[in-house]
Formats: C-alpha cells, sequence, structure tokens
C-alpha cells in the first residue's frame, strides 16, 4: 500500500502564539498543504481552527489530526469521548479525520481507551484511529483489540533515528508511519552529509531530510515551520527524489538522538 496521506503535512507543536498559528496553518493550507497535525495538549487547537477557517478550504479536502492525552485529558472510556468532543468544539469542525492515543502511559487501557475510539467512529464523528509513541507489542495489541483498521502510528523518525522496525511493521501491517520531528527539531539541518547531498542537489537540507523521510514505502512526515519561507521550502520536498546511494548514505549516518521523551514511553 502507499499511505493515503500525501508525502508532507503540518505540525504544530510549539507554534503556541495564537496569532502565528493561525497565520502559519492558514498559509501552509494556501500553499496546498491538506494534512494537519495537532494535539490537545498543544494548547493551540482553537488557533489552528482560526487557520482553517481564514484559509477557506473544503472541509473535505483537508485532512485534520489530534490526540487525546493521557494527562491534559485522560485516556478512560468517558473521558477520551469527552476531550474529543472538546477538541472538535475548539477547532470548529464536526468531525476529525484522524484521532489519536498520544501516549500509551497512564491510564492507557487498549481495551477501554480504543474502545471509545471505535465508538466515535461509529457515531461519525472520527473517520480514522491512530496510536503514537508505541512499540510493536503495543501496536499488535492494539490492531487486536479493534475492530477497525489502525490507520497511522506516529512516532519520532529522522535520519538520526531511523526506526526501522516499526516502518517494517507499518509495511508489513498495512498502516501509515507519520514520522514526527523529521527534521530532528532542526539539528539534521547542520549534518555534515545532509549539507553535502543539499549541495548536490542544489537544494535545502530540510528538503533532503524529508525526502529521505518519506523515501520509505508508507511513511509520510509532518515538519513543523512557522515562516512562509520554511512551510515551502519543506512542501517542495514531496517533489525531490534521493538516488539510492543518496538514500543510503543518509541510512549509513551513524548518530542516534531520540529528541522527545516521556516517563513510562514503552522504549525506555
Ligand atoms: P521538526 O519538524 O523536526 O523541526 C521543527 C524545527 O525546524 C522548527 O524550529 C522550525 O523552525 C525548523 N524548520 C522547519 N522547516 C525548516 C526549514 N525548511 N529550514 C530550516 N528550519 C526549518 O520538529 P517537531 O516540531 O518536533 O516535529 C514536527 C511535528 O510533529 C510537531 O510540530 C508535532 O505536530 C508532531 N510531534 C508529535 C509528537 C508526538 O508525541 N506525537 C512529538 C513531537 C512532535 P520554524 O518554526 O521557525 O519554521
Amino acid at each position: 500500500m502507499v499511505s493515503p496521506l500525501p508525502p508532507i503535512g503540518l505540525g504544530t507543536w510549539e507554534n503556541d502564539d495564537p496569532a502565528q498559528c493561525a497565520r502559519s496553518v492558514r498559509t501552509a493550507i494556501e500553499l496546498g498543504y491538506r494534512h494537519v497535525d495537532t494535539a490537545e495538549h498543544y494548547g493551540n487547537e482553537s488557533a489552528v481552527g482560526d487557520g482553517i477557517e481564514e484559509a477557506d478550504a473544503p472541509r473535505d479536502e483537508l485532512f485534520l489530526a489530534t490526540k487525546v492525552h493521557p494527562i491534559s485529558g485522560g485516556l478512560t472510556h468517558d473521558e477520551v469521548l469527552d476531550e474529543a468532543d472538546a477538541s472538535m468544539e475548539r477547532l470548529g469542525v464536526d468531525y476529525l479525520d484522524l484521532l489519536y492515543v498520544h501516549w500509551p502511559v497512564g491510564e492507557y487501557e487498549a481495551d477501554e481507551t480504543l474502545g471509545a475510539f471505535e465508538r466515535l467512529v461509529e457515531a461519525d464523528r472520527v473517520r480514522h484511529i491512530g496510536v503514537s509513541n508505541f512499540d510493536v507489542d503495543l501496536l499488535d495489541e492494539a490492531r487486536e483489540v479493534l475492530e477497525s483498521p489502525l490507520f497511522a502510528h506516529q512516532v519520532e523518525m529522522h535520519p538520526f533515528l531511523p526506526q526501522r522496525e516499526l516502518v517494517e511493521d507499518a509495511q508489513r501491517r498495512d498502516y501509515t508511519l507519520v514520522a514526527y520531528s523529521p527534521l530532528a527539531r532542526g539539528e539534521a539541518l547542520t549534518n555534515a552529509t545532509i549539507r553535502d547531498i543539499a549541495e548536490q542537489y542544489g537544494t535545502s537540507p530540510a528538503q533532503v531530510c524529508l525526502a529521505w523521510v518519506t523515501s520509505h514505502e508508507n511513511v509520510v512526515a509532518i515538519p513543523k515551520a512557522t515562516s512562509s519561507a520554511h512551510l515551502e521550502d519543506n512542501l517542495g520536498a514531496a517533489a525531490l527524489e534521493l538516488d539510492d546511494e543518496d538514500v543510503a548514505r543518509i541510512d549509513d549516518i551513524e548518530r542516534r538522538t531520540r529528541f522527545v521523551e516521556r516517563d513510562g514511553a514503552p522504549w525506555q
């Protein structure tokens, strides 16, 4: 399967100033972004909703994803239902294209938490179910309890954290891996190999990084960008195809760094 999502979507974590956040979302949609990623925990759903409204794109052309959080809202059955409603209210929409479990920690129980997700799908409030920051065992458990297909797993992935096992799982089980922090929070942009390849193609390090991420089947990226220059640069990565040997050079980068951590994360 090839992912039904566009290769490049928009991340919004730490795009905290409401006016700036709304402006970035509006600009992104006007430039052609169609997948917008937010979360209850980011505290910016209202601003994201404002940006969507200002961009005035038909709702059915947008793919809007948000997440329920173990601490901001809770992951019991009723908390999930309440949080999803509150997120939709803040975003100004009456359905979500994708709702994720943000982290499998705290009260996360596959049966109970994902049971609430199923109710939201039955009620036509959520189109697709996703999870985030899972490992292969938790993904297996999720797929076992779900009646609906698991649509996406959102996880940190960039040249310093290639996530080979999780990429293979997504390819084997036919769901999308949504790569978060695909620019390694900006740190990949100064890596010598990435810069060298960017020079060779006459493009930016960000495009090289994103083209490497999305060279993997079933993987899409959601770089966060604020300025229109960065937004445009990142979207342009969809048209960049790296030669196999350049993909291999990035595969060979030895540095391993995870930038996003939380107590109780499955990899700890
Ligand atoms: P990222 O996308 O890897 O990096 C963002 C940083 O790179 C920002 O400082 C941004 O600056 C800069 N940047 C963006 N495009 C650039 C370009 N073309 N040239 C130079 N610099 C550029 O990091 P991230 O925000 O951690 O990850 C992306 C998204 O993934 C988040 O926003 C969020 O939606 C999601 N995420 C999810 C989780 C989860 O637990 N599920 C965790 C982390 C992130 P400007 O803002 O100035 O443009």
